[in-house]
Formats: C-alpha cells, sequence, structure tokens
C-alpha cells in the first residue's frame, strides 16, 4: 500500500464526514502561516535524523521497529477526530473497535470467555493484573522469576506488595522447583510467567504451572507483552505447549506495540474471568460484569486513553489478522530469522551462540576465555558497529552473571557480569539479511585492536 496515497485519503474522507456539519468561523488564534510553519517542520525532521534506522535490518538490537502503514494510516484517521476510549461518549466507534480487538487477542490466546482492554503499554497492563491480583489476595506476595521483566518488582513495590523473585533455569525460564518452595511457604497469591522473557525470549513452562495453580491456588498471571502474538504459530496438538495453556491462566498481557505492529501507546490485558471487572468499580456499586455491557473507562485504571490507538491496531487486524497466515506469517518469518542466525553463529570461528533462542531473540558472544574479556569486546564491538558510517550494525547488550555462562555450558571464567550481544530479529525482513549481519558482526570483532594480553 501506498503510505502517501491513504494518508493523503484519511485527511479527506475525515474532512468529509467534519463537512456535513454547519460551517464555523476558525478563530485567528490558531492560525499558523505555511511560511512559520515550514521553519518549525524542517527543523523537526532535521532533528528526527538524530535516531537510529529502526526500519532496516541492519538494525538488530532493541525491541524497536516502525509501525505497518496500515496503523499509520488507522492511527491519523482516528487522531484527526481524537476520541478518547476512557468513555463510551468519547468515542463510540473507537470505543466498539477496542471490544473487537481485545475479543480478537482473547480468541487467539483461547480464552472461552473475557473482560479486557487496551493500554498505553505492557508496564501499566501488568500493573492492572496485579492490581486485580492483589484485590484477590490482599495478603499475598508476588513471585516472578529473575529474568521478568524489571517492572514487576517496581510494580510490587506501588502496590504495596512483596515481590518474591524465582531463580531460572539454564535456559532463562522460571525454576518450577523453586517457585513450588515458595508456594508451599504459603506467602505468595500469584505466579507472573513469562512467555517472551525481554532479554532472552525465553518462554516460562506454562503448562506444567498450571500444576501450581491446582495445588496451591496460586493465581497465574502471563506476561506475554513481548512474546504473546507467537502463540499464532503454536500447533494445535501439543499438550505442554505454553501458548496453548494461557488459556488456562487468570490473565494475560500483550504488548501490540511490540510484535502486533502498532506505534507506541498500546498494550493490551485480557482477565478469564469478566467477574474480575467489580474491582474497578468507582462510580457505581456494580457486583457482576459480562462483558459486552461495560464502558472501557469502568475497567480501566487509566482515564483518558486514545481511541486511535484502537483504530490503528483494529485496521492493521483488519489486513493482517491474528491467524497463522495473517499476522502470524510475520513472526514465523522472524521466527526463521533467528533460527538461521543460530545456525551461522554456531558455525563461526569467532562467536558462540550464548543459548538456542526460543523466539526470535538471538544472544551471542565473541570467544574469550573470561567474562571481563567478553564484556569488553562486546562494549567495542557494539559501538563500531554504530560508528561505521559507510556500513553500519546496530545491535544491543544484555548484562548476564559469569556462572550463567558455565550453567550453558561455555567455557568461561570469572565472577562479575559480563555484557554479550544481543539483536532482536523482529523484522521479517531480518529473514533476508541473516548472512549479511553476522558477517558484518565477525568483521567488526576482525577489526579489533591486536589483543595485548
Ligand atoms: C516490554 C515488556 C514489558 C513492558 O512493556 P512496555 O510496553 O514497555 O511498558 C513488560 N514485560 C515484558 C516481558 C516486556 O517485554
Amino acid at each position: 500500500m501506498d503510505l502517501k496515497f491513504w494518508l493523503g485519503r484519511a485527511v479527506a474522507e475525515i474532512a468529509e464526514w467534519a463537512a456535513a456539519y454547519e460551517p464555523y468561523r476558525a478563530h485567528p488564534s490558531l492560525q499558523v502561516t505555511d511560511d512559520q510553519f515550514s521553519a518549525a517542520f524542517l527543523a523537526l525532521t532535521g532533528r528526527l535524523h538524530d535516531n537510529y534506522p529502526f526500519f532496516h535490518p541492519s538494525y538488530a538490537g532493541q525491541m524497536l521497529k516502525p509501525p505497518h502503514p496500515a496503523a499509520v494510516v488507522g492511527y491519523l484517521a482516528a487522531m484527526l477526530i481524537n476520541p478518547n476510549n476512557h468513555a463510551l461518549d468519547g468515542g463510540p466507534a473507537t470505543a466498539a473497535m477496542e471490544k473487537e480487538v481485545i475479543a480478537e487477542i482473547a480468541r487467539m490466546f483461547g480464552f472461552p470467555q473475557h473482560l479486557g482492554h487496551l493500554t498505553g503499554g505492557g508496564t501499566v497492563a501488568n500493573l492492572e493484573a496485579l492490581f486485580v491480583a492483589r484485590q484477590i489476595h490482599p495478603d499475598l506476595g508476588i513471585a516472578y522469576s529473575t529474568d521478568a521483566h524489571y517492572t514487576h518488582g517496581r510494580m510490587c513495590q506501588l502496590l504495596g506488595l512483596p515481590g518474591y523473585v524465582v531463580p531460572a533455569d539454564s535456559r532463562g525460564r522460571m525454576d518450577l522447583t523453586a517457585c513450588e518452595e515458595l508456594l508451599r511457604s504459603g506467602r505468595v497469591g500469584t505466579v507472573v510467567l513469562t512467555a517472551g522473557t525481554t532479554g532472552l525470549g525465553a518462554v516460562d513452562p506454562i503448562g506444567e504451572a498450571l500444576a501450581l495453580k491446582a495445588a496451591y491456588g496460586a493465581r497465574l498471571h502471563v506476561d506475554a507483552a513481548y512474546g504473546g502474538f507467537f502463540a499464532l504459530l503454536a500447533g494445535e496438538e501439543a499438550q505442554a505447549d505454553p501458548w496453548r495453556a494461557i488459556a488456562r491462566c487468570d490473565s494475560v498481557v500483550v504488548d501490540p506495540h511490540k510484535h502486533g505492529l502498532q506505534p507506541y501507546g498500546c498494550g493490551a490485558v485480557v482477565f478469564a474471568d469478566p467477574a474480575v471487572g467489580r474491582f474497578y468499580a468507582h462510580d457505581s456499586p456494580y457486583t457482576y460484569f459480562t462483558s459486552d455491557d461495560l464502558h472501557l473507562g469502568e475497567i480501566s485504571l487509566e482515564c483518558s486513553r486514545a481511541g486511535a490507538a484502537a483504530a490503528a491496531l483494529w485496521l492493521t487486524l483488519r489486513v493482517l489478522p491474528l491467524t497463522p497466515e495473517g499476522l502470524g506469517a510475520v513472526l514465523a518469518a522472524t521466527r526463521r530469522a533467528a533460527v538461521a542466525f543460530a545456525h551461522q553463529v554456531r558455525q563461526s570461528p569467532v562467536l558462540s551462540l550464548y543459548q538456542e533462542p526460543e523466539l526470535d531473540i538471538v544472544a551471542y558472544f565473541p570467544r574469550h576465555e573470561t567474562a571481563a574479556g567478553i564484556d569488553a569486546e562486546c562494549a567495542r564491538v557494539l559501538a563500531a558497529g554504530m560508528a561505521d558510517a559507510a556500513d553500519p550494525v546496530f545491535l544491543s547488550t544484555l548484562r548476564v552473571p559469569a556462572s550463567d555462562f558455565r550453567s550453558r555450558g561455555h567455557d568461561v571464567s570469572g565472577d562479575g557480569p559480563a555484557r554479550i550481544l544481543r539483536s532482536v530479529l523482529m523484522k521479517p525482513e531480518h529473514e533476508f539479511a541473516v548472512e549479511s549481519l553476522v558477517a558484518r558482526i565477525e568483521r567488526a570483532i576482525g577489526q579489533g585492536p591486536p589483543s595485548c594480553g
């Protein structure tokens, strides 16, 4: 699709809708001449050059990429009206769209019924899930793994609940034996499982954790902010499939602004039990909710939210639906890119694969005997890759304890933590760029200063 054309069409369509109302006098206080605007506009676009090329396959660093053109057009069209999805009278059309996309997300995870809404992002979405968890288990703590997103600890502080950190296994997944020990203490009411950790893309054993829910009555919340849309690739048959097990957990969070092709400002939280809506009551003494008769503002902690975010996601899912052939094809390509990247790193004489990627995040490091040596070399490669104006490569780093190299079978000495290299291959185009990316990284290592050790 031609973005320029459809942006123009969006402006024209909304202008046509507005023209049906009585003409009125524009106020001079808002008038800006094209000359005035031109200078300011050029200053802005000039300053925006101070960015990394998130769109380009050579950007293989953090979880960043531009939204799909469909999302841009959907957002702009709705933004020209600027509905507020806090309440139905803030914008009936986008409120209805939000309920529809939430139902599609709930269906993707297999929830037979649900209550949910969009949020400003994953952090607030997780806060909402933990807020509900606190209302249900007011005196009990929250357990999450060492590799869980850092905001869970912060949100526990905010909610006034003790947070318990459960160790991760040698693949970066929650150690359920340690988790069970904690549950036996009777101090934990909710376990946060991460489906796609931010660092390594590891998926906690959600299927196995269901037994803990049964045995200890713990709530299970799944933080799938990053990995959630990989549910589209889950086969029907595998019983312990973590993605299928989400349907039997109590809540899930997914970020459309990560793998859902959306601009920032779009997270989502979905609860399995619509009755949790009672905890949000602020105006009216509700006792029971069904998912269909609520205003979004009655079931969210945030007040004002962009209706445009719902419109953008709604339009995107019309053309790239939540099916294996729709958005799933995008995720399948990113996954293939990660598998190929890992394969090539394994063949490399200068790189080691930190661990097998589970999703589309690959962690690797330049070979060295010591953690300190790996750390220094990673910092150098990261900087050198970005500084090469002619042929740049953009990576990110992840700090890991030295013992985590050894638990993964790497012969690395030293005590201190070390940075390793991390590439989030979240653009489908990465599939076509794997060979050149790895070759480029190998070259950056080869161009290093001669070791004087
Ligand atoms: C990104 C992320 C978050 C935080 O989400 P934001 O949208 O950045 O607020 C939480 N958990 C996981 C696993 C994430 O990857």
